[in-house]
């Protein structure tokens, strides 16, 4: 890091200040603050009177607080605080305004009665009001620049709004930044962008963007330091993910190449489909890089029910055939045991069990390791993995564990990444003498820029074709809301579907009445629903689902089990076995089936409450049905009203089954950093500027630029900046260790 950047704030605004942002910000040193950028910027003309406001537009006012109060949500933790606000006299008719903020802890603390502030934010309608939920503020009585300005110059001049914390406001963060600008000297900051670059797109110097990007006079100012930033951002991880590519390809790995008479021969020969183009492209492309004594790393992204699992599975003979061993991690115990039985299934005569002992080249042994197995299974189950008796290892992350090791892993297949960081991969690669090869498969079509961002590091292909025959999904919403009868409808159509010979899924968001939901991380935003204090209503739970329907009479005699994470792992098994035998027809369960599940014989999935779940959540959910040929059904019920915002996610997935469509509506409604952050492990910061979807193009030139730069300079020996900025990029917490030391 640049010797500036790397010193103490204190040395540059004083021990006071220094203290007071180290406390509130964590931030210790210069080059911390400098890129501490403003979220956005205010304009003082622009604002819109409060009898004025447009519904569904982003709007800037200034208001008087005119009352306050704080209570704490019903359904979920935290708390709701409304702001009654009232327009400044003298600008028209003055209107009132309520201001609602989900734990708005600084809302509380400085929207007191009688203080003025800018507001700005996003104009929502609930029941006929108008109101701002959750909107950026600034107190315009602590204003720094409002004194002797002249109006016309100040109505012009964009505001800073830094991310503030209750104690610490944007205007005091801004005083301090701009003490920063005046005892820094900033031409003397190093560049990490290269000179070329930096011409070719005409960008700031750095100097002048962090000048800029914290004191704009015009907006067009923050705009070009912003632009600078936010290609310098995305050069630094694209060179960063270079260079891992680069190391990656570089390590030695050993060839497997394909043989002729071989297991995967014999596979071919006996299955009892035809492989679609996209598979035996995909194929192909691993049958050579799975030759090639460099490592393979490859990503193979696949709609729901593309048919990864036959493409990997022929991958792992492939390495068998040369010798080797191939491990298949999945992320849940159910999948794990799923994958276990449909591959030996799949196998068929080429799998063997353990006991028949002997290497032979006409069968392979496929073993199952997880974390629940019985002590002496699971110890069998590692000696077959260590001594080369089992040839496919399938396990969750059990596998990972220290004691797990192999006598010579070929291949490592990841399945449904979503859930493994890249520390878990370099993990289970760290399990062999020499690098394996790696294939990850994603069940969720990733947009191009994302896989860039969050897997670049990885090769990718996709499977964008479903098998032929393949039927329909038909997925409607069901409202209760309106129509209320329908509640008993759903049962008397789960009925008819099992007297017909099938199956039926029904998933919850909950596992027992009294428990804070089952949500993935990320899935939990406050919804409006919270804030208009409607989360009260009891949210359908497995237990409380099971109960019911065994009263159902449309129900009566039909043999239904429950399913959720939070059961013993035997039991888990035996009901999914049971379920898969078609012994019990109406599974209840949370969402530990969303991915990989295959059960060719349920045709309807009910979903419960399903405006709880994420749009990708229900999209992978009902790709469980319609797999055996016949046409799926899915129920999205729902209570919310018609107009209720978090409809519009249950109308998009209705309206298609398109993944990558879904994946880009998906990521518009959620916040980045929980893309990134699921995936972006390794104590990488999240991104500060770029964001993926919007930002295609930056991210798309700067992979290309770091692409040539690593070429020619692989250690980054001629771009000493470049490389000090990944390292701080990759290593965040090196800011604070250097202070220490
Ligand atoms: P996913 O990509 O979602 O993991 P799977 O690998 O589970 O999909 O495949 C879904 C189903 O499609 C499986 O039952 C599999 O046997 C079947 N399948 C895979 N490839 C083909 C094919 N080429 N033709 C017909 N069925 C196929
Ligand atoms: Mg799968």
């Amino acid at each position: 890091m640049n010797a500036e950047l790397a010193l103490p704030l204190e040395r540059r605004i004083g021990k006071r200040s220094a203290a007071v942002i180290e406390k509130h910000l964590g931030i210790s040193t210069v080059g911390g603050l400098l890129n501490y950028f403003p979220r956005r910027y205010l304009s003082r003309g622009e604002l819109t009177p409060i009898s004025e406001l447009p519904p569904d537009e982003d709007v800037t006012l200034i208001a008087r607080v005119l009352s306050s109060s704080t209570r704490s949500m019903r359904a979920r933790r935290g708390t709701l605080t409304d702001v009654v606000v009232t327009d400044d006299a003298g600008k028209g008719v003055p209107g009132t305004l309520k201001i609602s903020f989900f734990n708005g802890f600084r809302a509380k603390a400085e929207l007191q009665p009688g203080r003025r502030a800018m507001f700005s934010g996003k104009v929502t309608r609930y029941g006929g009001a108008l109101s701002l939920t959750n909107p950026d503020f600034l107190l315009l009585d602590e204003d720094p620049d409002a004194s002797g300005k002249d109006p016309e110059e100040l109505a012009a001049m964009p505001i800073p709004v830094y991310p503030a914390t209750a104690k610490l406001t944007s205007w005091s963060i801004q005083k301090v930044i701009s003490t920063l600008l005046d005892t820094v000297d900033l031409d003397q900051l190093a560049d990490p962008l290269p000179a070329g670059i930096a011409s070719r797109e005409k960008f700031l110097t750095a100097a002048d963007a962090y000048r800029l990007i914290h004191a704009p006079q015009t907006p067009s100012d923050w705009q070009r330091a912003r632009d600078r930033f936010r290609f310098q951002e995305a050069l630094v991880l694209q060179s960063a993910l270079a260079r891992r590519r680069a190391q990656l390809a570089a390590e030695e790995a050993t060839a497997r190449r394909p043989v002729t008479d071989g297991l995967l021969a014999a596979f071919d020969r006996q299955l009892p489909f035809t492989l679609t183009a996209g598979q035996a492209a995909v194929g192909k492309t691993l049958a050579e890089e799975l030759a090639l004594d460099s490592p393979m790393n490859r990503l193979l992204q696949g709609e729901v029910g593309s048919g990864k699992t036959i493409v990997a599975l022929r991958a792992m003979l492939q390495v068998v055939d040369a010798g080797g061993q191939a491990a298949l991690l999945a992320p849940t115990e159910v999948l794990a045991a799923q994958h276990y039985d449909s591959i030996r299934r799949t196998l068929g005569p080429l799998s063997r069990d353990g006991l028949l002992g002997g290497l032979g080249a006409d069968s392979v042994q496929v073993t199952l390791l997880t974390g629940s197995m019985p002590t002496a299974a699971r110890k069998q189950a590692m000696l077959d993995a260590a001594s080369g008796t089992a040839g496919i290892v399938i396990g969750t992350h059990a596998l990972l564990s220290e004691n797990v090791s192999f006598y010579d892993l070929g291949l490592i297949v990841v399945d449904e990444q979503h859930r493994f960081g890249v520390e878990q991969r370099d993990a289970l690669r760290a399990k062999a003498s020499k690098p394996p090869h790696l294939l990850v498969m994603t069940a969720t079509p990733i947009p191009r820029t994302v896989a860039m961002t969050v897997f670049g590091d990885l090769e990718t292909s996709v499977l964008d074709e479903l098998p032929a025959g393949r039927a329909p999904i038909t997925t409607h919403v069901v409202g209760l809301a309106e129509h209320p009868a329908w509640a008993t409808r759903i049962w008397t159509r789960a009925r008819e579907e099992i007297d017909a010979g099938h199956q039926v899924y029904v998933v919850c968001p909950k596992i027992g009445t009294d428990d804070d939901g089952d949500f993935s991380p990320g899935e939990a935003e406050p919804t409006d629903a919270d804030l208009a204090e409607n989360g009260s209503r009891e949210l359908a739970s497995v237990t409380g689902v099971v109960e019911l329907l065994q009263d159902e009479p449309a129900l009566a005699g039909v043999p239904l089990a429950p399913l959720h994470g939070r059961q013993d792992p035997v039991l888990k098994s035996d009901t999914m076995a049971a379920f898969t035998a078609n012994r019990t027809k109406l599974l209840v369960s949370t969402t530990v089936i969303e991915v990989g599940v295959d059960v060719h014989n349920a045709t309807l999935m009910v979903i419960l409450d399903a405006d709880r779940f994420g749009i990708s959540q229900l999209h992978q959910l009902r790709g469980r049905v319609g797999r055996g040929g016949l046409p799926g059904t899915c129920l999205l019920v729902t209570s919310l009203e018609p107009e209720h915002p978090s409809r519009r996610r249950l109308d998009a997935v209705a309206a298609t089954t398109d993944g990558f469509a879904l994946s880009q509506e998906d990521l518009k409604l959620r916040r980045e950093g929980d893309i990134l952050g699921a995936s972006q492990s390794g104590g990488r910061s999240t991104l500060k500027l770029l964001r993926v979807l919007e930002h295609e193009d930056v991210i798309a030139r700067a992979r290309t630029d770091a692409q040539s730069i690593i070429g020619a300079d692989p250690d980054l020996a001629r771009h000493p900046e470049l490389a000090a900025a990944i390292d701080d990029y990759l290593n965040p917490e090196k800011e604070a260790f250097l202070e220490r030391g």
